[in-house]
């Protein structure tokens, strides 16, 4: 488990680190900028960088909380069986927090829905006809 935490640990470095760089680079191209660049080409640019900070800091999220289950022993549990996620999958997908079991117990399901509701749909689109 200890290999996990390391693991989680750096990741959460570098993407603080990451995130820090790119508010320090954003603050910077601000004050830079003046009138020289079209304002909707910034403005793009700007939604771009919130985007992937969104995701940034979701990821972030997503480990102090393995973090914080690791600290109260309930971390490397699937949520759905409550069987012990192997190390294994865990060194691969350290967030993850189902078993490979129901993780493609849940992948077929949610393809079988697809595919029900294209079937749906194309039946509804022959009926129209
Ligand atoms: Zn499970």
């Amino acid at each position: 488990m200890e290999e996990i935490k390391r693991l989680l640990l750096e990741e959460k470095a570098a993407l603080l680190a990451d995130i820090r760089e790119k508010t320090g680079k954003q603050n910077k191209t601000h004050s830079d900028i003046g009138d020289a660049i079209d304002s909707s080409v910034e403005e793009q640019e700007r939604e771009l960088e919130l985007l992937l900070q969104d995701r940034e800091q979701a990821r972030l999220k997503g480990i102090e909380n393995a973090l914080q289950r690791m600290e109260s022993d309930d971390f490397g549990y699937c949520e759905e069986c409550g069987e012990d996620i192997s190390k294994k999958r865990l060194l691969a997908v350290p967030l993850t927090r189902m078993c490979i079991n129901c993780q493609s117990t849940e992948e077929r399901s949610r393809l079988a829905q697809n595919v029900f509701s294209r079937a749906d749909y194309t039946s509804q689109v022959l009926s129209d006809e």
